[in-house]
């Protein structure tokens, strides 16, 4: 499609767009009694309005029938996370069984390694990204540690980061292929972002899972952003396990509980160590307070925990909008709006002399979501203030980055012209 810059071209893209009226969905914030620009939804998306209707209704469950609301009320809280199954097990490619709900990222990854990365002596790697999201590299780091000593391997080696080539800004699939099959033997688990937090880059998951197991290794994939992002296909590419948290494309509030993913392959295995709570036990049986533990025979046998409700209900508010909608429209949208944005960028910078936006992710739509991360050159962080102060919310990593996700349910083509416009106004000045 031929772009043009202008607010009636914007206009009529928005009224094309089978999915404009969601924007009403959604809670705005105002900066100068203007709803804001927001280009975070990548970092914290944002409220639909029908979280507060499921909250209130957990609050109203419990007012009225305090203990009696794990079995009586509308939606019951005893296997309330099972609501989520059917929903997430669309939007990430998955079996209903499959999925789950619990805890936060950091933390289900953690439990997930329990189960998939138990090194020996000599099958002890781990395959990741360089300058992985710090969680994961503590993550990491810590699971290292914590085996080094009773198993009888050198810490410093068994962390194996695949890196950048010298001058480029995103990561080979080529050299993340070679390298598992460098480490060959020694690989007992490959763990990467799904997409790159910084970059915004898309990695072949199916490709690396397949590389990874054919060393005997298991593979997991944080999806933190690329749940509610990018088409996943988790059960079809054989993903050993995954989790994403939900508070970014998910829009189910800050810090709120994780998605997690187990395939089912796994799910009979009673040989697979895991962490075990009474919410993992045999649901019919849950109550009657065995002493053995019996898991359930899918992703729901990792649960721990008496589930955190008032948590999960703008969760499910939010899983219910994706599941009507469906990622192939969200899809669909999320390439045109960014390409939109990407075009905008380019008017702007031929304004200037030079290159100022240097956009660090890939061009190519398979390789990449609805997030920018753009390079600026010879702009620092007043832009990003200026940005700011004027109702442009994004987001600034060191050392001169931008990151700008149009995520597609709430955001507008309109809304790309009025922040060309306004970048145009803070660059030109
Ligand atoms: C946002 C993000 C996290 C956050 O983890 P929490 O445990 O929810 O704080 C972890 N990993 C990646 C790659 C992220 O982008």
């Amino acid at each position: 499609m031929d772009f043009i810059n202008s607010r009636e071209f914007a206009k009529q893209l928005d009224s094309q767009d089978e999915l404009n009226q969601y924007r009403d969905e959604f809670i705005f914030p105002k900066v100068n009694g203007k709803e804001v620009i927001y280009f975070t939804g990548n970092s914290l998306g944002l409220q639909p309005k029908s979280a507060k209707i499921y909250v209130d209704e957990v609050m109203d469950d419990w007012a009225n029938l305090a203990v009696e609301g794990h079995f009586y009320s509308e939606k019951p809280w005893w296997d309330y996370h099972e609501r989520f199954c059917q929903p997430l097990s669309e939007i990430v490619g998955a079996k209903p069984t499959e999925v789950g709900v619990m805890n936060t990222l950091t933390v289900n990854l953690h439990l997930l390694m329990v189960s998939f990365y138990q090194p020996t002596a000599k099958k002890y790697k781990i395959i990741c990204e360089e300058k992985a999201f710090p969680s994961d590299q503590y993550m990491f780091q810590s699971q290292v540690h914590f085996h080094a000593k009773s198993v009888g391997f050198n810490p410093e080696e068994a962390i194996v980061e695949v890196k950048k080539r010298e001058g480029e800004n995103t990561l080979r699939l080529d050299d993340i292929l070679q390298k598992i099959e460098e480490v060959g033997d020694e690989l007992a688990l490959v763990l990467f972002g799904g997409v790159n937090y910084y970059t915004g880059q898309v990695l072949d998951m199916k490709a690396i899972t397949e590389a990874g197991q054919k060393q005997g290794a298991y593979v997991g994939w944080d999806l933190a952003h690329a749940a509610g992002n990018i088409a996943l296909k988790l059960h079809e590419w054989n993903v050993d396990f995954a989790a994403w948290c939900s508070y970014k494309y998910m829009n189910s509030g800050p810090g709120n509980v994780s998605g997690y993913f187990v395939h089912e392959k796994h799910h009979n295995d009673n040989d697979l160590p895991r962490f075990a709570g009474w919410y993992g036990h045999n649901k019919e049986r849950r109550f009657l307070m065995e002493p053995k533990f019996d898991p359930v025979h899918g992703a729901n046998g990792w649960q721990i925990s008496n589930l955190p409700i008032l948590s999960m209900a703008p969760y499910l508010a939010s899983v219910e909008m994706f599941a009507k909608v469906g990622m192939e429209k969200l899809i669909k949208k999320r390439n045109l709006l960014t390409a939109y944005l990407e075009f905008i960028l380019s008017e702007i910078d031929a304004e200037v002399e030079g290159t100022t936006f240097e956009i660090l992710t890939p061009e190519n739509q398979t390789e990449r979501g609805c997030q920018l991360s753009v390079y600026l050159h010879g702009q620092g962080r007043e832009l990003f203030n200026y940005l700011m102060e004027n109702g442009v919310i994004t987001d600034w990593r060191e050392p001169n980055v931008i990151r700008l996700a149009p995520v597609p349910f709430y955001s507008s083509f309109e809304d790309m012209y009025d922040f060309g416009q306004i970048l145009r106004k803070g660059i030109l000045k």
